[in-house]
């Protein structure tokens, strides 16, 4: 057992740290030392930053995103494509499609895949409330950017039969050869599907 270094202040810190995602205890203790060392230009702006998202951040009532306004700032961005809504499954997936810029549209959180092993269903996401907002005659394309899992895909599957009647094109993400990937390090399925979602060149 290794004796302490520090008090149960900064082990606490410590402690937190690590439950962070991509840190484990060592990364978490070299974070906490930097944080200590750099008390005024790091720990000092970082706290209040923390203080003020706890203290303002909610979950958008249009799209699931989180943020410190309801309606977002993507909600509320007039630059953007109102008659494109993207469908995700977590606000991960959201800020992924952001960082790339692939899209300029809305979009839509369900908060989760349906899992009837896991017992959850259409009530436990945010189904109903892309329905509605699919209904808006402004909305012209649903486009399901869900993971490309067995439960992934059963709900889009139950989304397009959701939509179904309401006028709007439904599309989903293409499956297929990773950009920069090599044929021969596919599996069979990822393989599979990329022939069968070919283009023409
Ligand atoms: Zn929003």
């Amino acid at each position: 057992m290794a004796r302490r270094v520090t008090g149960p202040e900064i082990e606490r810190l410590i402690q937190l740290l690590a439950r962070l995602p991509g840190l484990g205890p060592r990364s978490a203790r070299r974070a906490a030392l930097q944080l200590v060392k750099r008390r005024d230009q790091l720990l000092a702006p970082l706290t209040d930053a923390m203080r003020t998202v706890h203290d303002h951040v909610r979950v958008c009532s249009v799209c699931g995103n989180v943020d410190t306004a309801d309606p977002c700032t993507v909600c509320t961005d007039p630059t953007r494509d109102a008659s494109v809504i993207v469908v995700v499954e977590d606000v991960a997936d959201l800020w992924a499609l952001e960082r790339a810029g692939a899209v300029n549209a809305r979009y839509h959180v369900l908060g989760g895949v349906l899992s009837p092993l896991s017992g959850i269903g259409p009530d436990d996401l945010d189904i109903a409330g892309l329905v509605e907002r699919a209904a808006d005659p402004v909305v012209k394309e649903v486009i399901l950017a869900v993971n490309a899992t067995v439960d992934g895909q059963t709900t889009a599957h139950y989304v397009t039969d959701r939509l179904d009647g309401l006028g709007v094109k439904v599309t989903r993400l293409a499956h297929g050869v990773p950009v920069g990937g090599e044929l021969d390090y596919l599996d069979e399925g990822t393989l599979t599907a990329a022939i069968r979602s070919r283009t023409p060149f």
